[in-house]
């Protein structure tokens, strides 16, 4: 997939300066984000798209080496995670946005998040928690129930952080605008100072008098069971975000995410090679020579495996679609199975007998063709 250019995804001029790049992506950003497209895969790509242009664009270094290097000034794995689900991973771009635009009033503003005027309402952080699944649970598809420690809204306030009865008002130190405004003069002219409010947090509101429960946070220590829908087909590193299940927000603030990161569980029988599973099977001599039919385990029961007479040791057999499906397409990988043949340690008396025997026949020796190897040790070697 070819990747557009990240001044073209941001539709700025190259010489944009680092304020229109903002604004340009704040705007690509808010029209694009997953919370006003639920379910939309087009508009989480265009989010994710423009997300990766602007994390790339913001950073004077960064932008440097793109405008000398293009695309390939970051090489292989640009974005973090790089998993099924692209080079940028959505909660990558999620964390990106609320990182620059989450944290000053502006995200609340652009979904309705706001209580009023000058009253600011803090998210709360999102959770990462890891999802282990077994190679069977990743080829079917599973629902998972995950149990998680989070500050949950305070049941006795509401949410609120006011004891009962008690409500809210301005605050008074900046008068409920939740940030301070300080003039300063120097020999350059009058500058303008903005800092968030100390005593309210940038909320612009106090309580007089806190809830008991919570001591005026609004939320307290809980814990809640979550259910997950992993679709068939996921790999290791792979994020599942579940939008509003983390930690409440202070005061009724918004809840932050949880984060699913999905992890594959060592198999005792396979081993994942993208959407194949690899399968060791050992054969006996007599079975690699005589050729057998064998039953091989899958992820799902088992199957039957013709082995032809003459079977040389690490051939592998394909039994098609019979590996882990595809996440983001139809079809699935194969179950790829490789038979090495087993050279028996100790033999008895009799079985020496035999071998000794076939040992006197003739066409049983390996044909010796494998010169290149020979040339290429000697090379090696100086002789
Ligand atoms: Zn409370
Ligand atoms: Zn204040």
């Amino acid at each position: 997939m070819t990747k557009r250019d990240y001044y073209e995804v941001l539709g700025v001029g190259r010489d944009a300066s680092d304020d229109e790049i903002k604004k340009a992506y704040r705007r690509l950003a808010v029209q694009y984000h997953p919370d006003k497209n639920p379910g939309d895969h087009q508009a989480e790509e265009s989010f994710k798209e423009a997300t990766e242009a602007y994390e790339a664009l913001k950073d004077p270094a960064k932008r440097r080496r793109y405008d000398q290097f293009g695309h390939a000034a970051f090489g292989q794995g640009a974005g973090p995670g790089a998993g099924g689900f692209g080079g940028f991973d959505l909660s990558d771009a999620l964390r990106a946005f609320m990182r620059d635009f989450g944290g000053f009033g502006d995200f609340d503003d652009l979904f309705g998040g706001r209580r009023g005027r000058g009253q600011r309402m803090h998210r709360g952080q999102d959770l990462q928690v890891r999802l282990p699944l077994t190679l069977e649970e990743i080829a079917a598809g599973v629902e998972k129930k995950i149990k998680l420690n989070k500050l949950t809204s305070c049941e006795e306030c509401g949410g609120s952080g006011a004891a009962s009865g008690a409500g809210r008002s301005s605050c008074p130190t900046c008068g409920g605008a939740g940030e301070i405004r300080q003039v300063s003069r120097s020999i350059l002219g009058q500058f303008v100072n903005v800092t968030g409010c100390p005593q309210c947090n940038g909320e612009g509101e106090i309580i007089a008098t806190p809830c008991e429960t919570c001591s005026g946070e609004g939320r307290v220590r809980g814990s809640t069971t979550l259910t997950v829908k992993v679709p068939a087909g996921v790999s290791g590193g792979n994020y599942i975000p579940i939008r509003g299940a983390g930690n409440a927000g202070p005061r009724g603030g918004p809840s932050g995410d949880v984060i699913v990161v999905i992890e594959e569980k060592k198999h005792d029988l396979f081993v994942r090679h993208h959407d194949h599973i690899v399968y060791e099977l050992p054969l006996s001599v007599t079975q690699a020579v005589l050729g057998d039919e064998v039953t091989v385990a899958t992820l799902e029961g088992t199957t039957s495996l013709r082995i032809p007479a003459g079977t040389q040791s690490d051939k592998i057999f394909k039994i098609g679609g019979r590996g882990i499906p595809h996440l983001n397409s139809r079809g699935r990988g194969d179950l790829l199975v490789k038979v090495t043949v087993w050279i028996p340690g100790k033999i008895s008396a009799g079985q020496r007998k035999l071998f000794e025997e076939l040992g006197r026949s003739e066409g049983l020796k390996p044909p010796r063709t494998d010169r290149t190897f020979f040339d290429t040790l000697r090379q090696t070697l100086g002789v």
